[in-house]
């Protein structure tokens, strides 16, 4: 059962609520009914959209209580939701609200990319299960007794877990965080690595773009012998597949990576959110970009053929393959992951290597600082990454832009400019602006020199959700035959 709370802070009455099901999109998901009050409403679900029709408008700063009794039959299969090898990884597995912005974010999903977008919300998690496990999770345990756990999460962008028969741990306190590995018996030496490695870049990102505001921060390893995408982000939490972990080789190898670029989101898609069905680069390309600064930094013998077998190499090869294509595009322009990995993760580092050279190393990392101090617990956009770039720089950015992109505002851009223009603002999305909910949206001034923007409060609580999962059924399910295949 799963219970939201929902403060309209959209400044417009509501008709309806609109959430992401991903697992519909496997034939997961079995709802049984919507309810307010007890009593049931008519839904809608088309794909992974699922639409509920509220029985009176909600009006602007009212909260409505929506309950839904569904029931998951998690299927076997690979990555970040799914059963194998005694480990159920539960990822993007509930109806998760979708953004408002104008409308309803009504995106479906696809298998390329991270096909999700969401806001902020506090959790309350119930979970029980037929038999003894160990649990990774977003937020921090609340309580735990035999084979039932509460848990809750405060301000965070999803609600993930991943359990295991098998697993076992190892932990670390990091600035005041634990830091907690979550691996299979036959991979110690990798869930060490793992642990290292997601410590070692939680303290660099931290000191880099501000504190980790989180007491916890969990690296699991899960089911997935030949997931391309091999780790995935969640608050507080990351998966990675188990290939890597096989046969780990220290600091600076790929499993090391991986764990470093999904500690990289907890900033960057986790405290700052954005589009990621339509504007991934923003947060895969900083994240990419990032992470290799951690290497270049504290690794920096092994930095150079990371640049190449994460930036260069793959891009090349795509490029020539199958042609250049502009950073800006979406998970929907794509058939082949490894093509939207080129354009948008590699395509895109490559577009802030050359904005870093262009600032220089001071100004970008107080650009990267800035972005994150000011769209914490909100979403960014690329206008507001675009502006607060611009207000770094001395020189006309314009130009390396439209080198890497093809938004059409691009061209209505005057930069440096003198008074705020409307193609030279910063958008903030009206469910985020607390404080204006009523005059649609306010603009943030975006020219050189204009002070800092930071004052708008992009925090708003959202949503509360209460989820109550049983795992019982899902052990019923048969485990696929063990996946040994090792990339
Ligand atoms: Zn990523």
């Amino acid at each position: 059962m799963e219970k939201v709370t929902y403060h309209n802070r959209t400044g417009q009455s509501l008709s309806s609520l609109v959430f992401n099901v991903t697992p519909a999109h496997y034939q997961a998901f079995r709802l049984q009914r919507i309810s307010i009050a007890s009593k049931e409403i008519p839904y809608k679900l088309q794909g992974v959209v699922l639409e509920a029709a509220l029985p009176e408008p909600l009006q602007t700063e009212a909260q409505v209580t929506v309950e839904m009794v569904f029931t998951l039959v998690v299927p076997p299969r690979q990555g970040r939701f799914g059963v194998g090898n005694g480990i159920i990884a539960l990822g993007n597995w509930y109806p998760v609200l979708a953004v408002f912005n104008g409308d309803w974010d009504r995106h479906q999903y696809v298998e390329i990319g991270d096909a999700f977008y969401t806001e902020v919300a506090d959790y309350r998690v119930n979970l029980w299960s037929s038999e003894p496990v160990a649990v990774a999770h977003s937020g921090t345990q609340v309580s735990h007794e035999g084979n039932q756990w509460v848990f809750h999460a405060e301000k965070v962008r999803d609600f993930a877990l991943a359990i295991g028969k098998h697993y076992q741990s190892a932990s670390q306190e990091v600035d005041g965080t634990i830091v907690t590995s979550y691996f299979l018996p036959e991979h110690r030496a990798g869930g060490e690595l793992a642990l290292r490695a997601a410590a070692e870049s939680l303290r660099w990102f931290g000191s880099t773009l501000g504190r980790y505001p989180y007491p916890s921060l969990g690296v699991a390893e899960i089911y997935a012998p030949t997931w391309t995408g091999s780790g995935q982000e969640y608050p507080n939490l990351v998966f990675v597949a188990s290939g890597p972990y096989a046969n780990p080789g220290g600091m600076g190898d790929y499993l090391s990576y991986l764990i470093a670029h999904e500690v990289g989101h907890q900033w960057l898609y986790g405290l700052v959110g954005n589009d990621q069905v339509n504007d991934p680069w923003l947060d895969e390309a900083l994240t990419t970009h990032t992470t290799l600064t951690f290497f270049k930094q504290d690794y920096p013998t092994a930095f150079p053929s990371l640049w190449r077998s994460r930036v260069t190499d793959g891009y090349e090869k795509y490029r020539l393959e199958k042609g250049d294509r502009p950073v800006n595009t979406s998970i929907y322009d794509y058939d082949d992951e490894l093509y939207y990995f080129a354009m948008v993760y590699r395509r895109g580092a490559l577009f802030l290597e050359e904005l870093r050279n262009s600032l220089g190393d001071e100004a970008y990392f107080r650009l990267l600082g800035d972005y994150v101090k000011t769209f914490s617990y909100g979403i960014a956009t690329p206008q507001s990454f675009f502006a607060q770039a611009q207000r770094q720089s001395k020189v006309d950015l314009r130009p390396l832009f439209a080198r890497y992109f093809t938004y059409p505002w691009l061209k209505g851009l005057s930069w440096p400019a003198s008074t705020p223009s409307a193609a030279a603002t910063v958008t903030v999305l009206p469910a985020l602006a607390a404080t204006k909910p009523a005059t649609g949206i306010p603009t943030l001034a975006a020219t050189p020199g204009e002070r800092d923007p930071a004052e708008v409060i992009l925090y708003s609580m959202l949503i509360g959700l209460v989820l109550s999962a049983s795992l019982v059924s899902f052990w019923l399910l048969k485990s696929p035959s063990r996946g040994r295949k090792r990339r």
